[in-house]
């Protein structure tokens, strides 16, 4: 081989290998590149727990179809869950705690892994909308109680009493039934909204907001205003949000869980499932207790999973709006 030939082959299998080094590059940074090549993304996208999910879905929709962003949405989404005074598991009108007082926490996560959350906090309608300031405007993640009540004053926020009388009357009866009794999580008193929107630049943010479980001992914080219990975002993989009992939710980190499961390469359905499984693994007993998740991945697909049957859920897109029964592991 003369001098000139072998540096032309040399210069090429250089050429070649770099080719081939930056392909497998690609291909690494692809979890699937079959399926991201032919699924169509679905965006915009909403969805929340629960069928009070289909009203707060369609505030959340009013902004993600003229191109808002998703933090935009999931916080205006919620708030028409918390001004509904019928709805007895948030906001206004949500249940009290054993000493009569509603006590509510929530969260919000953007994109950008930012994230802001109040808890046990009273009188303040909005929980959602401190949560947002907390996270724009403090250098903190969560403010509670009193401090957190404060903050909302001083951030323009209303004092307003939340004990709806229909919901005083329930409580007194409760006390007069059986005071003692064990607070339960039952059909009637777990309804927390938790929403996960992509927006049309794909980007992802989650909500969630809660008065927690009904009659529970003054003082008590749920999974709802913890991140990564509750509710957690990673704008690289998906979203997943809880309702349930939240002591459950907490003892996996069941958000969290269920996000690096997607991580992993789970479909949302079958993250949902295995985290529900896990919870179910780690109670000696699961009787009565329900759990649900909710998620959603890059490409806009979406699963959700419960313990006990009945957790359905809402969705809004281009082409759907409707309630959707999550699979489950037993029935009651
Ligand atoms: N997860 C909420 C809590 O434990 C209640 C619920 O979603 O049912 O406070």
């Amino acid at each position: 081989m003369s001098r000139r030939n072998f540096l032309k082959t040399s210069a090429l299998g250089v050429g070649g290998l770099l080719l081939a080094k930056c392909t497998s590059a690609i291909n690494k940074k692809t979890i699937n590149p079959e399926i991201t090549a032919i699924t169509p993304i679905t965006k915009p996208i909403v969805i929340s727990t629960w069928n009070h999910g289909l009203a707060a879905n369609k505030a959340a929709w009013e902004i993600l179809e003229k191109d808002g962003t998703a933090l935009d949405a999931v916080e205006a989404g919620v708030r028409v869950t918390e001004s509904d005074a019928n709805n007895r598991s948030v906001g206004l009108g949500g249940n009290p705690d054993r000493e009569g007082k509603v006590t509510l926490d929530a969260c919000i996560m953007n994109h950008e892994n930012e994230c802001g959350a109040v808890a046990f906090i009273q009188d303040i309608e909005h929980p959602i909308s401190v949560a947002r300031k907390v996270m724009e405007e403090t250098p903190h993640v969560m403010l509670v109680g009193k401090g957190a009540y404060d903050f909302a004053i001083s951030k323009g926020f209303e004092h307003k009493d939340l004990l709806t009388p229909e919901a005083k009357e329930s409580w007194l009866k409760w006390k007069e039934s059986d005071a003692q009794k064990k607070p339960e999580i039952n059909s009637e008193n777990h309804d927390t909204i938790g929403m996960l929107a992509m927006d049309a630049e794909g980007n992802i943010s989650g909500s969630c907001t809660t008065s927690g479980w009904a009659y529970k001992l003054h003082g008590r914080v749920g999974d709802s205003p913890i991140i990564g219990a509750g509710l957690f975002v990673d704008n690289e993989v998906g979203g997943a949000c809880a309702t349930g009992m939240g002591e459950a939710v907490i003892r996996i980190a069941g958000s969290a869980t269920v996000v690096e499961l997607m991580r992993q390469g789970k479909s949302p359905n079958e993250a949902c499932q295995l985290a529900v499984e896990r919870i179910i693994k780690k109670h000696k007993d699961i009787k009565g207790l329900q759990v649900g998740f909710l998620a959603i991945n890059k490409n806009g697909e979406v699963g959700g999973y419960s313990v006990y049957a009945g957790f359905n859920y809402a969705q809004k897109d281009n082409t759907t709006e409707e309630m959707k029964d999550a699979p489950y592991e037993m029935e009651w």
